[in-house]
């Protein structure tokens, strides 16, 4: 399994990066100064040291290479923690490793090298997690300490900077010791200073996160509101518009009866005075239905109606009560029922208004002596039911806007000039209510299906749009 990189590592990626171009920066000047040394060495009569340096700053200056196109210049956006943390070790273990090999052709444990030693452990505990350097301190005196020993007893020749003084004897037994401290202590002291700066850096990372979320939950809370504004404003528009037509038709007819241009009791007069009524019946008609949509809409008075539901029964009980209006226009309503649809929780009036509509509809944009089929079926616990009619279609440019409210389509409204325009946006809110959709495919003078999809185990609660899962 992956180890879990803790917040305070990834707190310091992006200047783990900064600190690694850095330390890419310095190695070339590590490495002109070991060039420069094995130039100058022979002249200051180090004539053993020159070759070796040489050969040592050839690596370095190899192994700088790799680690630029390791650490990937161009792309530090992309690059994970984890990768710069190891680009991090893999340099602080070769610059070491280099060191270990510079001290050794320097003097052993006499080297002015040693001091880039602790430098080394400075800088990794500032970057990276402090046990990584306790563990990279403790190498790194193993390596030097097998130097040290491999000198001693003459396994390895001995390199002193000044041949002329040999071996520094019984004094340098000190210098290991020394040396280790050093190392472990410059660990230990740089932790101790840094673990208070990143925890600070920690509890700054932790805030700014939970500011920026906040703020953007508050973003999208913002236009969720704006959005359901602008349709409640564009709703009244439509819904002022669509009264504003019927009740101007009735006040002329009132206006020219009471300012005496008509006389009420002559047929002219009752004619005036039936259509306003008639025009008003509409307008009754269309705010029984906004009232309908506005009590689907806030879920209002649905709770108490939610029980079992028999799908099977509820379309058959639909069926018949339309069987006389379909009978007028010699229509016949053909059921299919495959299954038996029990939905754990429905709202009957809602689901009867849905159907009742699409089936309404079925029937009132079809020909006369065609055929409904309403189609029921279980998959799963999906239910589906199709009403389909070989009526005068939908044209493609409407099918999404009928849904919407008082969207009629122009061939509906030749056909049959009644109409609220108001059902299907009723039906399909009474249907998303229950976790369903309703889709309409159609074709025009071909026919029109409509298709509701309902989970048989989704429980409508107050809005339509909270739902729950499992009952
Ligand atoms: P109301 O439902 O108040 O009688 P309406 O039928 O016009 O009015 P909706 O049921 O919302 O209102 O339908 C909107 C429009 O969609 C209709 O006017 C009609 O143009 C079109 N439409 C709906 N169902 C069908 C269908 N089965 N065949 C053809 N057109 C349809
Ligand atoms: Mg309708």
């Amino acid at each position: 399994m992956k180890p879990e990189v803790s917040k305070v590592d990834y707190l310091f990626a992006d200047e783990l990066f900064g600190r690694l171009v850095w330390f890419v920066r310095l190695r070339w000047i590590a490495v002109a100064g070991l060039v420069a040394a094995s130039l100058i060495g022979p002249f200051l009569g180090l004539p053993g040291v020159w070759p070796a340096l040489l050969v040592v700053g050839s690596f370095v200056a190899v192994f700088n290479i790799i680690f630029i196109y390791h650490l990937g210049w161009r792309s530090r956006r992309e690059r994970p923690y984890e990768h710069l943390r190891s680009c991090a070790v893999r340099q602080i273990v070769a610059d070491l490793a280099a060191l270990v090999v510079t001290a050794h052709f320097t003097g052993g444990l006499q080297s002015p090298a040693l001091l880039f030693f602790a430098f080394h452990m400075a800088i990794g505990t500032i970057i990276l997690p402090t046990r990584i350097m306790y563990i990279v301190a403790t190498c790194t005196s193993g390596a030097m300490f097998a130097v040290y020993m491999l000198e001693n007893t003459g396994v390895l020749a001995f390199h002193p900077l000044d041949p002329s003084r040999g071996m520094c004897g019984a004094a340098c037994q000190f210098n290991m010791p020394a040396f280790i401290f050093a190392l472990v202590g410059v660990v230990a002291l740089t932790d101790s200073v840094t673990s208070r700066f990143k925890k600070r850096n920690l509890k700054l990372w932790e805030t700014t996160r939970e500011l920026r979320q906040s703020t953007d939950d508050l973003q999208r809370t913002l236009e969720q509101v704006e959005t359901v504004e602008q349709r409640k404003s564009h709703y009244m528009r439509i819904s002022a518009h669509q009264l504003r037509s019927p009740l101007a038709t009735v006040r002329t007819s009132l206006q020219v009866l009471t300012e005496g241009y008509v006389e009420p009791g002559t047929d002219r007069g009752k004619k005036l005075l039936e259509g306003a009524l008639e025009r008003l019946d509409d307008l009754l008609v269309t705010v029984n239905g906004l009232l309908d949509l506005a009590k689907m809409r806030e879920g209002r008075a649905r709770a108490p109606w939610t029980r079992k539901v028999n799908i099977n029964q509820l379309l058959a009980d639909i069926l018949d009560a339309l069987e006389p209006l379909a009978r007028a226009r010699s229509i016949r309503l053909v059921p299919d029922f495959e299954g038996v649809v029990i939905l754990d929780w429905g709202v009957p009036p809602d689901l009867i208004y849905a159907f009742e509509n699409l089936i309404e509809n079925a029937i009132k944009y079809s020909r006369e002596r065609g055929e409904v089929t309403t189609r029921l079926h279980l998959n799963g616990d999906r239910a589906t039911v199709e009403v389909v009619d070989h009526g005068i279609g939908i044209p493609e440019k409407f099918l999404v806007d009928v849904m919407h409210e008082f969207v009629r389509a122009p061939n509906g409204k030749k056909h049959a000039p009644q109409g609220t325009g108001l059902g299907l946006a009723i039906a399909r809110e009474a249907v998303e209510a229950h976790g369903g959709t309703l889709e309409l495919r159609s074709r025009e003078e071909e026919g029109t299906t409509a298709t509701v999809s309902l989970s048989i185990h989704v429980k409508p609660l107050k809005g339509s749009t909270e739902l729950v899962g499992e009952p």
